[in-house]
């Protein structure tokens, strides 16, 4: 053996042990995942595929050599079928591997085999097996035969699907994952430019120089779990979930600058573009017409899960409600790498809380705070009045002769005279001022800072105001004339700033207010 032949030799044999080496770190993982699994079946038939090889190449006679390229084959034929497994479970491209389907991707590998070990009862894989005269050593080179053609348009059938689907993800894949496709497509197109070498005839006493390219698709494997945690963290079908997800996700690194971020997250954010990767967090999430709420505290130590509400506004857009939850990114050995905001949109959420809202706090005929939600007003203004000893004046006011109205003109007509006389107040309103639908066709009125004197000249003005605005009916000739009544008490009098009593004194003037006629307004004495 010359020394050429000894150093490939020994070459081959260091990428059959790293092979090895592989296959049990793809046995020892713990995930399980389909994708591992087949890495194990490519690293145990490219370790079969060397060591088969080296001990051909190391052997001397035609007995022996013909026994370890029936080895070599073991690993050769088997070796394509894994990778393309391998690479349809990574890239998540696989519903077509059924179980059925892998088996009989099986079948050809294992005639090949069966066919190299018996072959010199048939010569269908190879018409004739001799030593090489013109080799420095005993050198076996092959006349081939039918089947072996099927071999290996089989093998490079099944490379070239693999690098395909690689080449096919290229595009679409994050670019985490883009160091892995690049590895795997390596991996596949490596052997295939060495197969098509050899079966070129350019290299030399025709040696098969597969087995010497894959120390370095090994070594890139290698590489790549150590860099990029190979199959470990997520293969790329998981990226694919991570590329088709409905809620946005930005991936940021320790610093809190992004890393990454997913279709969805670009979509809520359009400033978002594969420039900004790099740039801190801040400049993406609020610039010109960004994001409302920035992460409460932009504390990258921050361990736990953190949950806040933001909202999208852009002029012209409709307005997005974002619920975004930042959790820590880990590693093996619980190590931390960064931080994932994840933006779940809750705009139909919100919307639905406001309309609940509005319906528990609002009057749905004339759009002012319905009695309960004026009580709470009212009870807070009270004692913030209190506190500050400021005044306050409550008037209750009730329309006049509504019946009529109702019995005359129709219930709908009615309801417009209410809308209408609700217009008429509010346009009267000051801030601060809160008006409410006591029932039916009664109102209350909260005037906080008012003492009963000023209180009754306000009340007089809306009165007078109400009195004076003709509503047009179009199924009336006549446009309609309003009137109401009124009932102003002040707090700090008998009823101290207790709500009940205040509202009790308020209707009891308006009671008085009704009796001496209507169209008027009556104070509460402080004696009723
Ligand atoms: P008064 O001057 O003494 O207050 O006379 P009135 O006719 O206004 O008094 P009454 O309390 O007898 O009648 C109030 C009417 O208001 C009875 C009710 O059918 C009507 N009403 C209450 N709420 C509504 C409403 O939301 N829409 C309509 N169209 N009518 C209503
Ligand atoms: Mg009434
Ligand atoms: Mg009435």
């Amino acid at each position: 053996m010359n020394s050429e032949t000894f150093i490939y030799i020994t070459l081959i044999t260091t990428s059959g042990a790293l092979n090895a080496l592989l296959f049990v770190y793809a046995l020892s993982d713990k995930t399980r995942s389909q994708a591992m699994r087949a890495f194990a079946g490519v690293t145990a038939t490219a370790a079969l595929y060397c060591f088969g090889a080296a001990l051909q190449l190391a052997s001397t006679t035609l007995a022996a050599i013909k026994v370890w390229i029936s080895v070599a084959y073991l690993g050769m034929a088997f070796s394509p079928v894994f990778l393309l497994i391998l690479v349809s479970r990574y890239t998540g491209v696989d519903k077509w591997l059924s179980r059925k389907i892998t088996g009989l991707l099986f079948v050809i590998p294992a005639i090949t085999c069966f066919l190299v070990a018996t072959n010199d009862l048939h010569h269908l894989f190879y018409k004739s097996l001799y030593l090489r005269t013109d080799a420095p050593s005993p050198m076996a080179d092959i006349i081939i035969g039918p089947w072996y053609i099927i071999h290996g348009a089989y093998t490079f059938g099944s490379m070239f699907l693999g690098a395909c689907l690689l080449v096919g993800q290229w595009r679409t894949a994050s670019r985490a994952y883009r160091k892995q496709i690049f590895t795997l497509f390596l991996g596949t197109m490596l052997p295939i430019i060495a197969s098509f070498l050899y079966l070129m005839g350019v290299i030399p006493y025709n040696m098969d120089p597969v087995p010497f390219i894959l120390i370095f698709t090994t070594s890139l494997y290698v590489w790549a779990i150590r860099t990029t945690d190979l199959f470990q963290v997520v293969p790329i079908a998981r990226g694919y979930v991570f590329e088709s997800m409905r809620d946005g996700v930005l991936v940021l690194d320790l610093s809190g600058r992004l890393v990454d971020y997913n279709p969805a997250a670009r979509r809520m954010i359009p400033p978002l573009a594969p420039e900004r990767i790099g740039e801190p967090l801040e400049a993406v999430w609020s610039g010109k017409a960004g994001l409302e709420t920035l992460p409460p505290e932009a504390d990258q130590q921050v361990n736990a899960e953190q949950v806040w509400r933001t909202r999208w506004l852009q002029e012209g857009a409709e307005e997005r409600h974002y619920e975004v939850r930042s959790l820590p990114v880990r590693v093996k050995n619980d190590r931390r790498v960064g931080r994932m905001l994840m933006l779940i949109d809750v705009t139909e959420h919100v919307r639905y809380e406001e309309k609940l809202l509005r319906l528990a706090s609002y009057d749905g005929l004339t759009g002012i705070y319905n009695r309960a939600h004026f009580m709470e007003e009212a009870g807070r203004l009270l004692a913030e009045a209190e506190k500050a000893g400021s005044g306050l004046s409550m008037v209750l006011f009730d329309v006049d002769h509504f019946k009529i109205i109702n019995d005359r003109l129709g219930h709908s007509a009615g309801d417009q005279a209410l809308v209408h006389l609700v217009d008429v107040c509010r346009s009267q309103l000051r801030e601060g001022e809160i008006l409410g639908r006591y029932g039916g066709e009664e109102f209350v009125l909260c005037l906080p800072g008012m003492e009963l004197a000023e209180a009754s000249r306000r009340t007089e003005q809306i009165r007078a105001a109400i009195a004076n605005s003709a509503m047009p009916l179009p199924t009336a000739e006549k446009p309609l004339q309003l009137t109401a009544s009124f009932g102003v008490a002040e707090a700090d009098g008998a009823a101290g700033f207790e709500l009940e009593p205040l509202l009790q004194a308020a209707d009891q003037a308006l009671y008085r207010a009704k009796a001496a006629g209507r169209n008027t307004v009556c104070c509460s004495t402080g004696t009723e």
